[in-house]
């Protein structure tokens, strides 16, 4: 009998091998996002670099299907796969805190929770993700979004070091001294160039911080709107804030003209001083909000306070783009989209920019929203697949009309549909993209992600 290529994982020493009539099986082909629905020929759990090489090498050029899991949030289920093989790094998730130096070292497979609570054990963090569950991989890879964005800089502009297993199974570092190339690829050409084993990041001083959320009813958006985006252009570095169209749930807590309604919010992390953060906030303040929860507040509770909007499972569709400004236009069509909604649990996020994150030069990194002030998220989220349609039509819909506002360029990490990678990154960016590609993975081995083609 003619061996199964994927027999060989069985003696090569990887970590477990999970296969379809594992009791395990049903829980570890699945991503986060419910509307993927994929069964894996296998699923293979390394905890080691030694390991995530040997199964690389046992995979590669066997002609299945090959998909990298972080932690498993991209909206597309780039980490899972048909009939292929899953390297799930959920074993790999040690984190290393050097506080003398201000570095941690954390593995392929750590969520943003597992970084933040071991750095904030020394008063320390890194720019991380706003949902706690979310995969330091995938984040950083595509760039890195988060409370510490202006303060500090994208996640991926805090990273000192790679560790990386490429296609043929070798181990190599990549840094601003090695391989920078492929480094300069790394930082937002996302999981196209080989498996990261560990990341080494760049750690700041943060424990409290002030922030939060307030809202105003729906009715408030327009003159909400363009004071945010008046006040946004005037805050310092230390202050990262967010604007959104959202729906309030209907619960005892929330102010009775905003509960199970529609609302506009602002929500904020601001990392100086706290007179300087309550100085900047009396200007919302006087627009009166109905709900004000931004204070004092401890930097983990900020970082997993959505964690209960988004949970596991749930149905996901998310698309977005970068803008350079917050026009009345712009708010308005944001507001139209917002209106056309199908359910409560769609929502369009505003990520201010800037700070840090503009500091580096747009040919540093791979990244592709350097100059954007504004960073679009239009999020759908809901329960039951006879809904897939309406909710994908309408966060497709909402990106076409909001387009004449978006650069060229969009972020990788808010795409759902499987693109064209050209038309996330620009030309000029993709094709030096690609040269790293046909450097580091000329066959495409690393294809299930917005893929550069070699
Ligand atoms: P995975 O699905 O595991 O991986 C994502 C991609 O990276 C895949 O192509 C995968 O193959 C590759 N990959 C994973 N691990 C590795 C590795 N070790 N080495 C090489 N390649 C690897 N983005 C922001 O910028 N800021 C946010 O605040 C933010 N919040 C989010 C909240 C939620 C609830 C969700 C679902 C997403 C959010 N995102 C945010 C988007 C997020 O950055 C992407 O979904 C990202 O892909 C998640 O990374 P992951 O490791 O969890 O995903």
């Amino acid at each position: 009998m003619p061996r199964s290529p994927l027999q060989d994982l069985d003696s090569a020493d990887v970590g477990p091998v999970i296969r379809t009539d594992d009791p395990r099986y049903e829980q570890a082909r699945q991503v986060w996002n419910g509307c993927v629905n994929r069964r894996p020929a296998a699923v293979v759990r390394p905890s080691s670099t030694e390991q995530v090489a040997r199964a690389l090498r046992a995979t590669v050029g066997m002609g299945v299907p090959l998909a990298i899991r972080g932690g498993g949030h991209a909206l597309p289920g780039f980490g899972t796969c048909d009939d292929g093989v899953v390297l799930d790094l959920v074993n790999m998730r040690d984190v290393v805190i050097d506080a003398d130096h201000r570095i941690a070292t954390v593995g392929g497979g750590t969520t943003w929770g597992d970084l933040d609570r071991a750095s904030q054990q020394h008063g320390l963090a890194t720019t991380g993700g706003l949902v706690s569950t979310t995969g330091v991989a995938g984040l950083t890879l595509g760039g890195g979004i988060g409370w510490l964005t202006r303060a500090h800089g994208l996640a991926c502009d805090n990273l000192l070091s790679v560790e990386l297993v490429t296609a043929a199974g070798e181990i190599v570092e990549a840094s601003h001294a090695s391989n920078p190339e492929l480094f300069w690829a790394l930082r937002g050409g996302g999981g196209n160039f080989g498996v990261v084993t560990s990341f080494r990041f760049r750690l700041y001083p943060v424990t409290r911080v002030y922030g939060g959320v307030a809202m105003w009813p729906i009715e408030a958006t327009a003159e909400v709107g363009v004071a945010y985006a008046a006040w946004a252009d005037r805050l310092d570095d230390a202050h990262t804030t967010m604007l959104g169209l959202v729906t309030v749930p209907d619960v005892g807590d929330m102010p009775a003209d905003l509960r199970g309604r529609t609302a506009v919010a602002v929500v904020g992390c601001h990392v100086g001083s706290q007179a300087d953060a309550v100085e900047q906030w009396q200007e919302l303040r006087a627009l009166s909000p109905s709900l004000d929860h931004v204070g004092d507040m401890d930097y983990l509770a900020l970082q997993s306070m959505f964690d209960d909007d988004f949970p596991a499972g749930g149905r996901y569709y998310f698309t977005g783009g970068f803008a350079h400004e917050l026009s009345q236009e712009l708010l308005a069509a944001v507001s139209r989209c917002h209106a056309d909604r199908p359910s409560a649990g769609c929502e369009i996020d505003i990520h201010h920019m800037g700070g840090a994150a503009a500091r580096v030069s747009e040919a540093d990194s791979a990244y592709a929203g350097r100059n954007a002030a504004y960073t679009f998220n239009i999020i759908a989220g809901w329960e039951n697949a006879s809904d897939d349609a309406a909710h994908q039509a309408w966060g497709r819909a909402s990106r076409e009309r909001l387009q004449p506002f978006f650069t060229d360029t969009t972020y990788v990490n808010f795409v759902t549909d499987t693109t064209e990678a050209s038309h996330i990154y620009g030309t000029q960016r993709y094709q030096r993209l690609q040269q790293v590609k046909r450097a580091w993975d000329p066959a495409n081995a690393f294809r299930l992600n917005q893929n550069i083609t070699p």
